[in-house]
């Protein structure tokens, strides 16, 4: 894949592009953007781009050099990464980057050093490579991989050229899917909207039963008659004994409390219609295929209701990142979930 084949970061490609034919890269880049945009991929490309032998600013990904690094084992191309489960990236191998980053490269025109993760760095971790930073060594690039900047100490930032990559557009990310599945057209549709413009998200999406269990949520709190705590512990049980640390409990209550927040904003939107045809009006309906359950369940709620019971789900959103006993936790989301809905009755 030439690297100007990037997904909707054009921006990014007419920079590096430029960059190249001008010999003006610069010997550290951070390239920040949320998870699953195409940051690691494009400093693959990029790295590919320097080094092909056939093609002067793109790759080829047919000479040795393109093969190696596609394969991540070309001698002058280095990733670094956090191992699974551990909080930082290793001190020991920022120290190895730095020792390895003094010396010339072996083939190529370019050493490069590409960290993802970037920030999940400690303390020391991030003396280590600031002290690689203050002194470049020449045709040597550090490219730091970082979902969010905020977490990148400022010495460092100020050291580096950032280069921020954009959220994918959902038709683009609608089209990846289609070509790459033969899912339904609901479910496509819906996996492209909660992904959030992470085309890594939506295939990831793809291959596990978040959308089937959102319209487990959907069907089931629209029930005239049904039991809110027990659905809620049921889910809420399910996927807490799924995940294996509590960052993981955590994205995953997150992520069904995001699912009940969006079939809140529908039934907002259908109540806001009055009537209308949703379709007709072209409003975006996140549980699109559901419309009849959807306008049925809003008839039930006032517009002052269905607010009510969105704030508090945002609250409770906020919640998780700072409570500690994820028991508690849980009781109070069900608690919330069950009163919320006993009121909006
Ligand atoms: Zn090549």
């Amino acid at each position: 894949m030439p690297f100007t084949d990037i997904l909707a970061q054009d921006h990014v490609i007419d920079h590096f592009k430029k960059a190249i034919k001008a010999d003006h890269l610069s010997h550290a880049y951070i390239f920040t953007g949320q998870e699953g945009v195409g940051k690691a991929l494009f400093a693959k490309e990029f790295a590919k781009a320097l080094n092909c032998k056939n093609n002067e600013k793109d790759a080829c990904n047919s000479c040795l050099n393109c093969i190696r690094i596609e394969k991540e084992s070309h001698p002058d191309i280095s990733w670094t990464d956090r191992e699974e489960k551990a909080k930082f990236i290793k001190i020991e191998d920022i120290r190895n980057l730095q020792d390895s980053a003094r010396l010339s490269p072996l083939e190529s025109d370019y050493k490069i050093y590409i960290i993802k993760e970037a920030d999940r760095m400690n303390e020391e971790a991030s003396n280590c490579l600031l002290k690689t930073l203050e002194e470049p060594s020449p045709n040597t690039i550090i490219i730091l991989i970082a979902n969010s900047i905020t977490s990148i100490k400022d010495t460092i930032r100020s050291r580096c050229q950032i280069i921020r990559f954009h959220p994918i557009p959902i038709h683009i990310i609608v089209n990846q899917l289609k070509d790459k599945s033969d899912a339904d057209n609901n479910k496509i549709g819906w996996i492209s909207r909660f992904s959030n413009g992470s085309l890594g998200n939506a295939l990831h999406l793809l291959d596990d039963n978040h959308y089937e269990i959102n319209n487990e949520i959907v069907t089931r709190m629209t029930e005239p008659d049904m039991d809110n705590l027990v659905f809620a512990e049921e889910v809420i049980d399910s996927y807490l004994s799924a995940g294996d640390s509590l960052e993981e409990k955590r994205q995953i209550l997150k992520s069904i409390l995001h699912c009940i927040l969006q079939l809140y904003r529908d039934l907002l939107i259908v109540k806001v219609m009055n009537g209308h045809d949703v379709q007709q009006e072209k409003m975006s309906l996140f549980n699109a295929g559901h419309e009849d359950t959807l306008q049925k369940h809003a008839n039930y709620l006032t517009r002052e209701q269905i607010m009510y019971v969105i704030d508090e789900i945002l609250e409770s959103i906020k919640y998780i990142d700072f409570n500690l006993n994820i028991n508690l936790l849980v009781e109070n989301i069900i608690t919330t979930i069950t009163v919320l809905n006993s009121k909006a009755r």
